[in-house]
């Protein structure tokens, strides 16, 4: 199984936000592979394929770090087709079955989810194969955060720091990833 950790940013909290970055990176229980994935998406492209926006997250982000928000809104964004093209390509060098990991059973793998659907493709993972970082966090509340490293609220960087404290769960807690 091909572990990947997932963060997307968002314009909203419901499951057809529009995405506007997505970050992963694949680790095992004890690794996390250096070949990252990060790319912004154009907000314009999200809201043409039907994504949608919440004014309260809109306001969220002008209260973010500079940082965080040029993570995004930047002229390098890519349109949401090819960034999911190039996902789809990154995630399947990884090899195969996909284990996917979001913060939260509701959240970035069911965004995904709406974003194939509005793209009329499939996701590059089993719906069995959906894990749920925020449940073992929750779960092992007595296991703290590592030191995060980078920019909080940059999808990879956010992704990177859910893996590291995961790591530390599972090793903590005698945990073998399936
Ligand atoms: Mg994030």
């Amino acid at each position: 199984m091909k572990h990947i950790m997932l963060d997307l940013e968002t314009m909203g909290l419901r499951s057809n936000a529009a995405i506007v970055s997505i970050g992963a990176c694949h680790f095992t229980a004890d690794a996390i592979d250096p070949i990252d994935f990060h790319l912004p998406i154009s907000l314009a492209s999200c809201l043409e394929a039907g994504l949608t926006t919440d004014q309260s997250t809109i306001d969220w982000w002008a209260k973010q770090s500079v940082g965080a928000r040029m993570s995004w809104q930047n002229a390098a964004a890519g349109s949401l087709l090819d960034v999911m093209g190039l996902f789809g390509q990154w995630l399947r060098s990884k090899g195969d079955p996909i284990a996917i990991w979001g913060n939260g059973a509701g959240f970035d793998p069911v965004l995904l989810d709406s974003v194939y659907k509005a793209l009329e493709a499939d996701p590059p993972w089993k719906y069995w194969n959906v894990y749920c970082f925020r449940t073992m966090k929750n779960i092992h509340k007595d296991v703290s955060a590592p030191p995060f490293l980078g920019e909080k609220h940059t999808a990879l960087a956010d992704a990177v720091h859910q893996a590291q404290h995961l790591q530390k769960i599972l090793k903590l807690k005698g945990i073998q990833l399936p």
